[in-house]
């Protein structure tokens, strides 16, 4: 019986490496500053690692991951593994190679700025560090390797085998993990024109090479080969590409675990399951419908992960249903299985043990990375129990199982059937869970009463979610079910509320606005983070924003711009602010996920049906519009974007839960509008990246996208005016559903395309007016009035000039006043000497 136990073995892509108190953040932003030595930070890094590492085992696992901890960013890790870091940040002798490093990340002193904001629009921009992108359809931002004819590979950094020399010291049984060649190519940027970096596979496969042969000798048991792209559309010379490249690293003789995530494998399954490596591991999540056809298609000697607790959500898994998917794939597989994640757990929080202030039962629904790992070794162990039960024949599991997609034990009986344990005794063939599992009440119960109640426990979670009127809301749903098919129009075509929207406002020709947020100084921040410490009184504070706001519209009114905003300072960031007024959302203490280096963000947790209790930004943007006879543009952030950039329910669509939350936004802009504001912003900066890995679920997903924004702005009359701001730097190939949104105004991040990314709304003809930033907001340079000319003039080249505006690329909260003002000065007299002309 015991076979069937030793043949599943648990492990995972990947472990969040920022810490449980994000004590890597803290040491690197100490080194940064100089306050610490490497060394030192060094010393943080390997006990995080060790930390970690002992979590893992300690859970169950396995195999503990070793590689997937990085100063910075993995894919940078690998430039330097890799050796291929490019010439140009001056790298001098005597630097080390965590300086060189460093170099890479954040630029070079003297070079302009390092990465100083990050999120989704900002970020990416010094010309001089690497650029940073998003890692597949995450929030993560890695590092772009960059590629010409000239780029060498050499083995050139001991980092990776001197963690795993760390981790076999500490007695772990270690899997490696190496983003795999064809992925770390297809990541990179090509500098150079008519290149194709592919050309390069031939000279970067013996480096992987003496990469594996360096952990072989090292007696690593298995490399984990990260190759996500098999789950992108691939030109036919990249899934070529896979055939040789793996032939060749096979030749070394270490076990390969090629791991795919994120996407189905699609027309890539029968690839990945014939390139001749020792095991596959797959998105049992986002690809459980292909689990069946990986199962049947992997040749029997070869492994099979399945990732089937979700790496990049937060919920807590359902086991029965996780344990119904995978018995049949269980006695397919002769009872040799591999439990995993989905993915690296980098995407989710580290643990739920600090989260003292979250509601408990919404707490009880939620599982992070730590919880994440027991899960592991629960499912693990009650797989073992069934296998000793069901034994010998393992074809005797088949026949319990049911049809293949498990559909006779996907009730909550399942796993009760499953175990089949009589209360308090022990497993029948003695097999002991495995060591430390994590589960409750270890050391007092048996191991099967241990077993037991962890899954009831587990069972009654689920089973409360479901059923919570938290989560539930009637009317909610009867409001979804009678919402009129045309909620998603605004009453009047494009040219008819144009018109209406100028007889009201009479703006001049280039309008000139800014796109929401002004400097968020210190005292801001510090007024309201006393606030929410309980230490500042609501009047207090309110009183202190009401002053934040009547500067920024004084400063605005004597710069002269057209349209004024309020200038955000209530404001800590654009999705909490709503989220928090908002019925459904959660949020926690210490959920920190990486976005980049030292950034974490921490996104709300959208467990219930949306709603809004009552108006969320009338009272400030009333108070802003009393103070100036200008037009006072109100600011929401749309639910894309809301949606985006949270963690959301699993249970419905996420077309569902972005109309929800558009109707929540629909009525702030029925309040607004009620109140008098005539000019109001919806933000959607997170359009473009919630685009699915695959390109023929782009239609889908846009058209309930560009729904939900139309739904939020549906109800403004012809005369208010809708703006939206994308700060997204590629609009080409999502143009018609771009215009399909029927913003009246759309602002967009242009300046530092020199207006080249206006020449696709020119040639679409772009129907609606339209904001091309004319400065970037990223930097502290301030542009002359004579560069914001250049590009208007540049602008009015591909757009009519009646249909320009004037602004920035995007909010300015992370600038200072003096650059703020001296830009936006300028700025206004460009905008000025364009209608003179
Ligand atoms: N209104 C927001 C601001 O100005 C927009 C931010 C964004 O696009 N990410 O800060
Ligand atoms: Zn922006």
């Amino acid at each position: 019986m015991t076979t069937f136990t030793a043949q599943i073995q648990t492990h995972i892509p990947g472990f969040p490496r920022v810490g449980e108190a994000r004590e890597l953040k803290f040491a690197l932003e100490r080194h940064w500053r100089g306050d610490i030595g490497e060394a030192a930070l060094e010393e943080t890094g390997a006990t995080l690692r060790a930390r970690h590492w002992a979590r893992q085992r300690d859970a169950g696992l396995d195999l503990v991951t070793v590689g997937d901890f990085a100063f910075y960013d993995q894919v940078a890790n690998h430039i330097q593994l890799l050796g291929c870091e490019p010439a140009r940040f001056g790298f001098h002798a005597g630097q080390s190679q965590l300086a060189r490093y460093f170099a890479m990340a954040r630029g070079v002193a003297g070079h302009g700025h390092a990465h100083e904001h990050g999120g989704a629009c900002c970020g990416h921009h010094d010309s001089h560090a690497l650029e940073m992108t998003k890692w597949f359809d995450t929030n993560y931002h890695y590092l772009v390797p960059e590629f010409s004819p000239e780029t060498e590979f050499s083995l050139a950094c001991e980092r990776l085998f001197a963690e795993v020399a760390e981790a076999q010291a500490l007695g772990h049984a270690v899997k490696a993990v190496l983003i795999g060649p064809l992925t770390f190519l297809w990541l990179g940027k090509e500098r150079a024109a008519g290149f194709d970096r592919l050309s390069l596979l031939d000279k970067l496969l013996p480096v992987y090479g003496a990469v594996l042969d360096r952990l072989k000798a090292l007696g690593v048991g298995w490399v984990q080969m990260d190759e996500p792209i098999l789950g992108l559309d691939l030109p036919p010379a990249w899934r070529g590409a896979f055939e040789t490249g793996y032939w060749q690293l096979n030749q070394v003789g270490v076990p390969l675990l090629l791991a795919t995530y994120f996407s189905p494998l699609e027309e890539n399954v029968s690839l990945a399951c014939r390139l001749p490596v020792a095991g596959l591991h797959v998105d049992g999540v986002r690809a459980a419908h292909e689990l069946t056809s990986v199962t049947d298609w992997l040749p029997a000697h070869k492994v099979l992960s399945v990732g089937i607790v979700d790496g990049r959500n937060i919920w807590r898994t359902d086991l029965d249903a996780a344990l119904a998917q995978l018995l049949p794939i269980f006695a397919k597989r002769d009872g040799k299985l591999w439990l995993s994640t989905s993915c690296s757990l980098l995407h989710v929080p580290f643990s739920l043990a600090g989260e003292h202030a979250l509601d408990p039962e919404v707490k009880s629904w939620l599982a992070f990375a730590a919880e994440k790992l027991d899960e592991l070794a629960l499912l693990k162990a009650a797989l073992a129990t069934f296998a000793a039960q069901a034994a010998p024949a393992p074809t005797a599991l088949s026949r319990h199982s049911g049809p293949s997609d498990g559909t006779g034990l996907a009730d909550g009986a399942g796993l009760s059937r499953v175990t089949g344990l009589p209360k308090g005794s022990g497993l029948s063939d003695g097999t002991a869970l495995p060591g430390g599992s994590g589960l409750p009440g270890r050391t007092a119960e048996p191991d099967a009463a241990r077993l037991e109640a962890a899954l009831a426990a587990s069972r009654a979670a689920c089973a409360s979610r479901r059923a919570s009127p938290r989560v539930n809301n009637p009317a909610v749903a009867a409001r979804i079910a009678a919402l009129a098919p045309d909620a998603d129009r605004r009453a009047s075509p494009f040219p008819a509320r144009q018109a209406a929207q100028r007889a009201r406002s009479k703006l001049p020709a280039y309008p000139t606005t800014t796109i929401g947020s002004f400097p968020q100084t210190a005292s801001i921040r510090s007024a309201r983070a006393a606030h929410k410490r309980g230490e500042l009184p609501a009047e207090s504070y309110e009183a202190s924003m009401r002053a934040e706001i009547a500067f920024a519209v004084g400063r605005q009114e004597e710069l002269g711009l057209d349209v004024l905003v309020h200038g955000e300072a209530e404001r800590n960031d654009m999705v909490e602010y709503f989220g928090e007024q908002l019925d459904g959302f959660a949020f926690t203490r210490l959920g920190w996920v990486q976005s980049y280096g030292s950034r974490c963000v921490k996104p709300p947790v959208i467990y219930g049906d949306v709603s809004r209790p009552r108006a969320m930004t009338v009272d400030w943007t009333v108070y802003a519009q009393s103070l100036t006879t200008r037009p006072m543009k109100g600011m929401l952030t749309g639910p894309v974007t809301i949606l985006q950039w949270s963690f959301v329910r699993d249970d419905q669509p996420r077309a569902q839960t972005a109309l929800q939350i558009a109707l929540a936004i629909r009525d702030e802009v029925a309040d607004l509008e009620r109140a008098g504001i005539g000019i109001i912003q919806i933000d959607e900066p997170a359009v473009r990246e919630g685009l699915p890995p695959r390109r023929g679920r782009w239609h889908e997903y846009l058209d309930w996208a560009t729904r939900a924004f139309r739904v939020a702005a549906g109800a403004a009359a012809d005369g208010t005016q809708i703006h939206t701001h994308m700060c997204y730097a590629e609009f080409n190939d999502i143009l018609p559903q771009i215009a399909a949104m029927d913003a009246d105004v759309i602002t967009i991040e242009t300046s530092r395309s020199a207006m080249e990314l206006l020449a696709g709304f020119g040639a679409f003809r772009y129907p609606n007016e339209i904001g091309p930033g004319v400065y970037d907001i990223h930097s502290p340079r301030v542009p002359d009035t004579a560069e914001m000319v250049d590009l208007l003039r540049k602008a009015s080249a591909v757009i009519p000039a009646g249909q320009l505006w004037v602004n920035p690329d995007c909010g300015l909260k992370t600038r200072g006043w003096p650059e703020t003002e001296s830009a936006l000065r300028n700025m206004v007299a460009a905008a000025r000497q364009l209608r003179a002309a």
